[in-house]
């Protein structure tokens, strides 16, 4: 809304007085709503681009809220960093995931080609609380998923000029078999060299790259750039995952320029676990 002019005392912008209120209304129910179970999970499939079958799934968290309904992350993520309330939340999406990634591996056993895996994200603060190692062998041991069927999703962003402390407990992840993917890659300016000094596996192409493949044929410029993004992180044995596919037609590009996985509305939206388990047993069974 505009001002109304000169009086700076005035309310000039209700609208935003609202949203103000909201925000501080939302923190202020944060951790009740962590007590309380208001949160939950969706999982997105995550789909292999060479054969279309589901390897695993994202997990996302949602905040069922008594008075606003179902919040996006982006509401209250950013919140929940703000006030520290990240690291027990980012703890319950790790275990809730986890276990479930377990439940859906004991119900498709023998028929599965391969273990369903399960990608959790982790915020910065998560990255610099000293328990993070410790809670995630807890998280995995308990119940009883391999370290292998699980990845970590850290920004390209959080990890620009990361230094040695920073990159510890992600290198000892790494090194039990978790394995670390670089989210959001192709935003963050990142020098593509200081690559091989992270310990990831996977780079999570990010959305922009695959909305220029929307056309077809694709721009030849994002072609291009793509290949080269697919060429060197395959040289650095690095696979790669595209985010955002809507259409077939990105599909097919993307698997012809060589990624690995996929991800996106074209295979299915984020949806609760059975969901999921339904998606990977029609696979599993032909
Ligand atoms: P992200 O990690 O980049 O996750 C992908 C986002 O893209 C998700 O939004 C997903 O629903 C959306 N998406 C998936 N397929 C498509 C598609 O085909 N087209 C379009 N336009 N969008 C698609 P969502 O669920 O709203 O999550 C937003 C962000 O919130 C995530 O971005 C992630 O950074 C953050 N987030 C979600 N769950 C967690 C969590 O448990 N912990 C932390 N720290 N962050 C989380
Ligand atoms: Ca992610
Ligand atoms: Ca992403
Ligand atoms: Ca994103």
């Amino acid at each position: 809304a505009k001002s109304a002019g000169g009086n700076r005392f005035e309310l000039a912008d209700p609208e935003a007085d609202a949203r103000a209120i909201t925000r501080h209304g939302l923190t202020t129910a944060l951790p009740a709503a962590l007590d309380r179970n208001e949160f939950f999970i969706e999982y997105q499939p995550l789909v292999h681009l060479g054969d279309g079958s589901v390897r695993g799934a994202e997990a996302l968290v949602r905040w069922l809220h008594p008075q606003h309904g179902v919040l996006g992350p982006d509401r209250f993520i950013p919140l929940a960093e703000h006030t520290g309330l990240i690291v027990p939340l980012g703890r319950w999406v790790l275990e809730q995931s986890v276990r479930q990634a377990r439940e859906w591996q004991e119900r498709h056993c023998a028929e599965a080609a391969a273990p369903l895996r399960i990608n959790v994200n982790l915020s910065p603060c998560q990255l610099t609380h000293p328990g993070l190692v410790s809670d995630t062998v807890d998280i995995l041991e308990r119940s009883g998923l391999e370290p292998g069927a699980l990845c970590l999703e850290v920004t390209e962003s959080a990890l620009i000029g990361a230094d040695d402390d920073l990159l510890k407990p992600l290198r000892r992840l790494a090194e039990m078999g978790v394995d670390i993917a670089l989210d959001d890659f192709g935003t963050g300016y990142s020098n593509l060299a200081n690559l091989r000094r992270l310990p990831v596996s996977i780079l999570k192409l990010d959305r922009s790259f695959t909305q220029g493949m929307q056309q077809y044929p694709a721009d030849p410029v994002d072609l291009k750039i793509v290949e080269g993004i697919v060429t060197l992180a395959h040289s650095l044995d690095l696979a790669v995952t595209v985010e955002g596919v809507e259409t077939g037609a990105q599909a097919e590009q993307l698997r012809i320029l060589g990624c690995d996985t996929a991800q996106g509305w074209y295979y299915a939206r984020p949806g609760p676990p059975e969901r999921l388990h339904e998606l990977a047993l029609v696979d599993a069974t032909g």
